[in-house]
Formats: C-alpha cells, sequence, structure tokens
C-alpha cells in the first residue's frame, strides 16, 4: 500500500496538535499514514509516538529538530523523510505553521502543492484532492499527474479516522540545509486556558455578528449557546472589528476558515467573505431579524427573530435536555 508522510504538528504545550487525528484519518483512507514527528534534542517521544499510534499511524519517524528555529529544521527533515520513503503524498494540515512548512517542502522538491483541501481520495490518476472555492460556491478537484503532491488539509472537513496500530519507530538521520530560519528569541505565552473548544477543528460552532452590539451582550448571548452546546465561539468581521470578539475568532475570507458538523450564525448577514469560512459546515443554522438576509439562502434551518428573544429560549430548551 502506497505510504502516506503525515507532517505532525504540536501545540504550544508540546502536545500534538487537533489536527493529527483528522491527519491521519485522510492518510488511511488513501494509502498508509506514516506520521514524521519533529522533537526537541532532549526530548523522549515516547508518549507521543503511542498517541500517534492509538491515532492511527502505521509508522512515527522521528527527526531531531532545533527547537529555537522556527519551521526550517521540519522542513529539512520532511524532505529527507521524502527521499527515503517516496510517499504518494505528503499532507499538512492547512494551519499557519503547516502551509508555512508545505510551501517550502513544494518548493524544494518541485512538487504540485494543493492548499486547503476538504477531501483526499484516489481515483484511476492517483492521490486527488477536494477544495471548495469561490466562497464555497464550487467544488475543484486537483491532480498532480507528475509527481507526488504536497496537501494541506482544511481542519474539520475530514471525519475518516484510523484503526489504533502499534506503530514502528525510527529515528531519521537528515543534515542540515543550513537554509536561514527565524530564530525564537522569546514567548509570550497566551492564555488559552478557557474551557471552550479550539475554533479551528471544532465539530460546533456558535458565531455572532454586529448585531450583538456590545461585548458583554456578544459573550451573554453567543457565550451561553456555545457552552449549552458545548461549541467553540465565532464572529464575524463587523463584530470583531467593533472590538465585541478577539481577532483570532473571525470567520471568513481573512479570518479562520472552519467545517464544523454544526455551525450557528446569530445576528450575522451572510456577506460573501463570511460565507468563505464557514460555508462547508454539515448543518447550518442562522438566526436573523431580516427574513431577506443572504445567510438564509445557505442555511440548512433558520429563524426569523431577534437573537435577544430566541437564543435565551434555545438556552434554556437545550438545558432541560441535559
Ligand atoms: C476584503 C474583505 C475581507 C473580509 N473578510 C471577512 C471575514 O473574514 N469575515 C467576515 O465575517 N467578514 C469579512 N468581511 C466583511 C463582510 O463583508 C461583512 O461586512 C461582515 O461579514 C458583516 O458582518 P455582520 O454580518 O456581523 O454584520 P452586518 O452585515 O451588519 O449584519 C448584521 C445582521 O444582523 C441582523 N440583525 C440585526 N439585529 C438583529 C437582532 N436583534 N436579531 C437578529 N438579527 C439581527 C441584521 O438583519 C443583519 O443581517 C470582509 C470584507 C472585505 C472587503
Amino acid at each position: 500500500m502506497n505510504e502516506i508522510l503525515v507532517v505532525v504538528d504540536r501545540d504550544s504545550s508540546g502536545a500534538l496538535a487537533a489536527s493529527t487525528a483528522e491527519l491521519l484519518g485522510a492518510a488511511a483512507a488513501v494509502g498508509s499514514p506514516v506520521a514524521l514527528l519533529g522533537i526537541g534534542q532532549e526530548e523522549g517521544p515516547d508518549e507521543l509516538t503511542a498517541e500517534l499510534g492509538r491515532l492511527g499511524a502505521q509508522r512515527v519517524i522521528t527527526a531531531r529538530v532545533d527547537s529555537s528555529q522556527l519551521t526550517v529544521p521540519l522542513v529539512d527533515a520532511t524532505c529527507a523523510a521524502d527521499d527515503t520513503l517516496s510517499p504518494a503524498a505528503i499532507l499538512c494540515a492547512n494551519s499557519v505553521h503547516g502551509r508555512d512548512i508545505a510551501a517550502r517542502v513544494a518548493a524544494r522538491l518541485h512538487r504540485a502543492i494543493n492548499v486547503d483541501a476538504t477531501g483526499v481520495r484516489t481515483d484511476e490518476e492517483g492521490i486527488v484532492t477536494d477544495h471548495s472555492v469561490y466562497g464555497g460556491d464550487f467544488l475543484a478537484v486537483a491532480a498532480s499527474t507528475h509527481n507526488a503532491p504536497v496537501v494541506t488539509l482544511r481542519l474539520g472537513a475530514v471525519d475518516h479516522r484510523a484503526e489504533p496500530t502499534e506503530p514502528s519507530v525510527e529515528e531519521l538521520e537528515y543534515s542540515s540545509s543550513d537554509t536561514r530560519a527565524a530564530t525564537v528569541t522569546r514567548t509570550t505565552p497566551q492564555d488559552d486556558s478557557g474551557s471552550r473548544p479550539d475554533l479551528r477543528g471544532a465539530a460546533r460552532v456558535v458565531s455572532g455578528g454586529r448585531a450583538l452590539g456590545s461585548e458583554e451582550k456578544f459573550e451573554e448571548v453567543v457565550g451561553s449557546l456555545a457552552d449549552a452546546l458545548g461549541a467553540a465561539v465565532g464572529a464575524s468581521r463587523a463584530a470583531v472589528d467593533a472590538g465585541y470578539a478577539p481577532a483570532a475568532h473571525q470567520v471568513g475570507q481573512t479570518g479562520v476558515v472552519v467545517s464544523p458538523q454544526l455551525y450557528i450564525a446569530l445576528g450575522i448577514s451572510g456577506a460573501i467573505q463570511h460565507l468563505a469560512g464557514m460555508q462547508t459546515a454539515g448543518t447550518i443554522v442562522a438566526i436573523n431579524s431580516d427574513p431577506e438576509a443572504p445567510i438564509f439562502d445557505i442555511a440548512d434551518f433558520g429563524i426569523v427573530g431577534d437573537v435577544f428573544q430566541v437564543v435565551p429560549q434555545l438556552v434554556d430548551a437545550l438545558n432541560q435536555r441535559k
């Protein structure tokens, strides 16, 4: 079976990023997943490799990386692993870090790069990827007919999960390319101690728009529905610009692209730039006081009403069901 090289992202605490299960699931659907894990010079990889096995990696290749340098060591390692394995595709998360690695690897290896894929499949041409384009109005299918593609996968787009395995573990020997790399001189820890799920990769997202009117009302209305559903919180750009929600919560063309099972839009008109960030959600629910709001054109369920009246009733009903 063709091997698929998955470049594993790690979060700021060093744990496997939320994208890992999805990347390995997507890889398992088209081949045999091989995880490439960057580890620090002194780090023991045991716990992480066991976790990668639980998520379906058939092989784990560890690469010692200088964690004071951004991206370049892992790019060097990915190119070396590609040379050793000749995988049918290289998969990265469509995160800031994943895109950075994918672009550099594709440029170095002279490969096609298929970005922001919403699916990975095979047909008679080999690996093909699906892409939701033009704000989600069209589905494009991309194939690299001349060599193995480098693919970045949209978080939340792939439901398939791989079977747990007991992976073989090997350490990759590779040499540094001596490409200039940004060096980390200091880091500022982000407070992500909140109990809500991360917007990227969340199964459910509740987003609020300009209609919420203030930061306090945004938290009261959007936050309460999100908590009743165990959902992540998102926002339109108008809500972010008005200071109701942090910029990291912006969903859309210039924000985060999400693909949850459930997306609830509260007081959001449905501008094309917003739709570009959420149109591939499984089920879309919109609550808006204007029956002509464009969000209703793509909503599976719509409620014409005032969010300040509808949402508290919805939260009560959800809490009663618990
Ligand atoms: C280059 C560019 C990039 C952009 N990128 C993004 C992006 O990434 N994400 C994004 O979201 N936008 C983006 N925008 C902005 C986008 O065009 C819209 O302006 C924005 O999405 C509007 O946000 P909104 O729906 O919250 O506000 P509005 O368009 O003002 O809509 C508010 C809605 O709330 C409804 N409403 C009002 N009161 C109530 C109430 N009490 N109860 C229920 N409903 C109510 C109204 O009927 C209306 O439909 C971008 C624009 C440009 C030009």
